[in-house]
């Protein structure tokens, strides 16, 4: 969201979509909630009918867009491929996000090797820090399965293409924002191009 005003472009993110064609109660929502209420990971094509949709609109086609939430497979990496084509996505960014612990006031985020400077209060923001709910075994078990089966091949895709960048999730969202448009002004001067 911060990186689409920063960079005055549409942000265009799939969690939104999704939980207004549910509001909306569209065909897409009813089969999005039927998915989601089966414990289901989202089908690609329901996801990218979803993304190609808007992205046929033309804000996005005037002025680029920042896609947010997807692709999250190779599936939906190559949909979206040919649905740009003959463009293509300029970069995409990885946000890595070890975290562990997280500021119940202003959701910055920590880890144990990037811890608050005081133990359990936010530097951003002076809030209270609390480990991660979800912070069970099982779901750390579940997160690393999903990573090594879907997140892990994502990611080589777009290396292999040399359309990657990562940048650490840690710290404040504006700070995560500042080494977003970092590592998008480097991709610009390296290659003298326009990039949204
Ligand atoms: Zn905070």
């Amino acid at each position: 969201m911060r990186l689409s005003h920063h960079y005055v472009v549409p942000h265009v993110s799939t969690g939104d979509m999704l939980r207004a064609a549910v509001k909306q109660g569209t065909a897409m929502g009813l089969k999005a909630k039927d998915q989601m209420d089966r414990g289901e990971l989202l089908g690609d094509d329901l996801v990218m009918e979803m993304v190609a949709e808007r992205l046929g609109e033309s804000d996005v086609r005037a002025r680029g867009f920042i896609l947010d939430g997807c692709p999250r497979t190779v599936a939906q990496a190559e949909q979206l491929a040919s649905l740009l084509a003959p463009f293509d996505l300029d970069l995409a960014i990885d946000i890595e996000i070890h975290t562990s612990q997280v500021c119940v006031d202003c959701g910055a985020n920590y880890s144990l090797s990037a811890p608050p400077l005081i133990n359990w209060t936010c530097d951003v923001c002076g809030g209270e820090v609390v480990q991660r709910e979800d912070d069970t075994e099982d779901a750390i078990e579940r997160r690393l399965k999903l990573y090594e089966r879907q997140t892990a091949p994502l990611i080589e895709w777009y290396r292999d293409r040399n359309q990657l960048e990562s940048v650490p999730g840690t710290g404040s969202p504006d700070a995560v924002t500042r080494r977003m448009v970092k590592v998008i002004e480097q991709r610009r001067e390296r290659k003298g191009g326009r990039l949204t």
